[in-house]
């Protein structure tokens, strides 16, 4: 059986995994500070651990799930990094800098099966579910390039390649083990995870007792366009997607992000905004706008910028928040999936 990964583990779980193996609870902390805090990459460079826990460990666990493959550097300082599985497959994670500081994004499958038709990761269907210590590593990486510079990631958002909630487990883990003080301690407040919709999961993560943020992606003011733009929408229709919405509204009394993906041509029209105002009037919500990236294998188009303003203008008039999504590392492959699609086809 394949060795768990050490980042795979929750503080509580290192606590009851200290106490199966006859170790004082102290030690959970001390190997969470090694993780977290120090960062080092082999359970040996834990030299405040008895030789035979350090073994005991390596035994157990395998510590790093991330070869670095490639690192891309944009001019506006985003950073993406292909990073290699050890079963060969690769994933992406991107380091973005805003004015309220650095975030970074996570994948959490390798591909996806959802299908969204202006994304990228989807075109290889879904290989397989990432474990929480594949998704935790990503965010130890970005940090320690961060650490170079003596700067620190701030937010995390999981909106990279795969939908989070069809690997629910594993991304609830993520979560608690970056908030944890005794981990990265990255706030809740500043976590975002993005869904396109599975609505049984919306209610779970509306009933997990914390601060999380949540992100849907709506991409269309109907159910129709929505079916033809995301095939989820015909197992989970619009109606059903705003009923949960409603529910975490209620439930958290949080505020919802609705992404919404511009497309010329397709739901990036007048008439789109006024539908979406309509949809969306009085819901404490965010909608963030994304002019979306030319897709090589597909043949979707950028909105033109006078008419994403215009968009907004139209959801300003119905007092639905409005945002239009600033672009990173538009000089690299800033698509989800892009880069990783490009490495399947070297490595084909
Ligand atoms: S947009 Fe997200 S959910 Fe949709 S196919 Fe791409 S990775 Fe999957």
């Amino acid at each position: 059986m394949m060795k768990p990964f050490a980042y795979d583990l929750t503080f509580p779980g290192w606590k009851e995994w200290m106490k199966e193996n006859q170790q004082p609870a102290f030690r959970a902390k001390q190997v969470m500070d090694w993780l977290y805090v120090k960062r080092v990459d082999a359970f040996d460079e834990m030299t405040n651990l008895p030789k035979d826990l350090r073994e005991r460990l390596n035994e157990t666990f395998r510590l790093q799930p991330l070869d670095v493959l490639t690192t891309q550097v944009s001019s506006d300082g985003t950073v993406k990094f292909l990073f290699g599985l050890h079963d060969k497959h690769a994933i992406e994670t991107v380091i973005m800098r805003h004015q309220y500081g650095i975030s970074v994004c996570v994948t959490t499958q390798v591909g996806c099966r959802v299908g969204c038709t202006f994304c990228a990761s989807t075109l290889g269907g879904l290989k397989r579910n990432l474990s929480a210590g594949e998704i935790v590593a990503q965010v130890v990486q970005a940090q320690k390039y961060l650490d170079k510079t003596d700067e620190r990631v701030k937010s995390v958002v999981v909106m990279g390649s795969g939908e989070p909630f069809e690997n629910y487990e594993p991304t609830m883990d993520f979560i608690r083990i970056i908030n944890d003080p005794a981990g990265l301690h990255i706030g809740q407040r500043h976590i975002t995870v993005s869904t396109s919709g599975v609505v049984p999961n919306i209610y779970r993560f509306a009933d997990e007792d914390w601060q999380v943020g949540l992100a849907i992606s709506l991409h269309s003011p109907n159910t129709d366009l929505r079916s033809k733009l995301m095939p989820i929408n015909r197992r989970y229709p619009l109606a059903e997607l705003l009923d949960a919405c409603w529910y975490y509204l209620e439930k958290t009394g949080r505020r919802l992000t609705f992404e919404y993906a511009l497309i010329g041509g397709k739901n990036d029209q007048p008439e789109h905004a006024h539908e979406l105002g309509k949809l969306l009037k009085g819901m404490n919500c965010l909608v963030n706008l994304i002019p979306v990236n030319y897709v090589p294998e597909r043949d979707y188009t950028r909105t033109p910028r006078k008419q994403v303003f215009e968009f907004k203008r139209i959801l300003d008039s119905y007092r639905v928040n409005t945002t239009i999504r600033r672009e990173h590392g538009h000089d690299i492959d800033a698509a989800c999936g892009q880069l990783r699609a490009k490495h399947s086809n070297v490595n084909a």
